[in-house]
């Protein structure tokens, strides 16, 4: 995998499993193959636990919303994944940055570049791009979704516009203190 110097790929991947974990080992592999990643690892009856697990521990992560905190919690991670930066050139891909070792099993793959991707993407792009959907925030809504933030401007705080729109509906009676309970937009009053 290409981890581009903004290390978007790999969180990208990182969040995708964590909003909707596949059922097995097949369906991780499918979902790294279509964030450009080649899975030439040797499978292991264990990869899809650890991999979850790896997941699970990339949420303390996403949760943790001090800047301090966020990087202790990464830099924990990456010493114990990452390797050396190592230059390879293999499938065609050209040469690009390794930052692990070879032969290791796809989890501690995936440990190594979602902790390096995520490091990059947040000191590339802001140590606060990282979270989870705002409508999420709001008492009874039930979105957990992680939000990675590419945007330029770098405002995105909801997972979808379905969430978006849900929470600005939300805001709007709110104050107009129109009734709530449809799950649709306030109609506008009838003029006739
Ligand atoms: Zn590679
Ligand atoms: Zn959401």
């Amino acid at each position: 995998m290409h981890l581009n110097p903004y290390g978007e790929y790999a969180v990208l991947l990182a969040a995708s499993l964590a909003n909707d974990m596949p059922e097995g080992r097949s369906g991780i592999e499918e979902r790294a193959r279509t964030f450009g990643m080649t899975m030439d690892f040797i499978p292991t009856p264990e990869d899809h636990e650890l991999t979850r697990r790896v997941i699970e521990d990339w949420l303390r992560v996403v949760d943790a919303t001090d800047p301090q905190e966020r990087a202790a919690l990464l830099n924990q991670q990456m010493a114990a994944a990452a390797a050396y930066p190592r230059l390879v050139d293999h499938d065609d891909e050209g040469w690009h940055l390794h930052y692990r070792d070879t032969n290791q099993g796809m989890p501690h793959v995936f440990r190594a570049i979602f902790s390096v991707g995520t490091a990059l993407h947040l000191t590339t792009r802001g140590m606060h791009r990282l979270g989870r959907c705002a409508a999420g925030e709001d008492p009874g809504d039930p979105c957990r979704a992680v939000v990675v933030d590419v945007t330029r401007n770098g405002r995105q705080r909801y997972c979808s516009v379905r969430c978006a729109n849900r929470a600005a509906v939300r805001r709007h009676r709110a104050r107009t203190g129109a009734p709530s309970g449809n799950g649709q937009k306030p109609q506008r009053p009838s003029v006739n």
